[in-house]
């Protein structure tokens, strides 16, 4: 996904203290992101809702970021609207820590203005929850190899055209025995 603007939350009067927390929510006005080669379409935006918690040596980010998508289906290439509900889960490190190690899924820093930026961990969990496959309908029938038709919209006739081009020809080790008159 392309970097998104920060989304930036001020700690210098909140979670003092470990186990304070503070409710965080808002709403990206982006009109669409992008995923790998794919782009989609956002109705309205990104909503996030995140719970930060001081957790002793840093800030862990909970939430849930919502929106709903548009993108190609991958069979037909039309329009196809899917539900984002992606989990949020981010450690913010008050200080660089000793052992990067012990950190096995990662973390970022606190700002030194006490500051977090969650744009990171909104963009990865809208990307995490669009689909790797997308599909207008689970049925969706594709276009036709041959003449590019969709298929949803009706049979074009190339599978028919195709399988009776197969019985004349020579590929089809059946076809001499039509001529022979037993
Ligand atoms: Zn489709
Ligand atoms: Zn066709």
């Amino acid at each position: 996904m392309d970097a998104i603007a920060p989304v930036v939350v001020d700690l210098s009067c909140a979670l003092e203290n470990p186990g304070d927390s503070l409710p965080v929510t808002g709403k990206l006005e982006l009109e669409g992101y992008s995923s790998g080669d794919k782009a989609y379409t956002l109705d309205d935006g990104i909503s996030y809702d995140v719970v930060l918690t001081h957790a002793g040596d840093g800030v862990l980010a909970t939430g849930i970021v919502r929106a709903r998508a548009a993108g190609a289906c991958d069979r037909c290439l039309e329009s196809a609207t899917f539900d984002i509900a992606g989990e949020i889960e981010e450690y913010f490190l008050f200080e660089e820590p000793e052992d990067p190690e012990e950190f096995e899924d990662g973390f970022e820093l606190v700002g030194p203005e006490r500051t977090i930026d969650l744009s990171g961990a909104i963009s990865d969990a809208v990307v995490m929850d669009t689909p790797f496959v997308l599909l207008c309908r689970p049925d969706c029938a594709g276009l036709c190899p041959q003449c590019g038709a969709n298929l949803n919209e009706g049979d074009c006739g190339c599978a028919a055209a195709s399988e009776q081009a197969w019985v004349d020809s020579d590929e089809n080790p059946f076809a001499a025995l039509k001529n022979l008159n037993l």
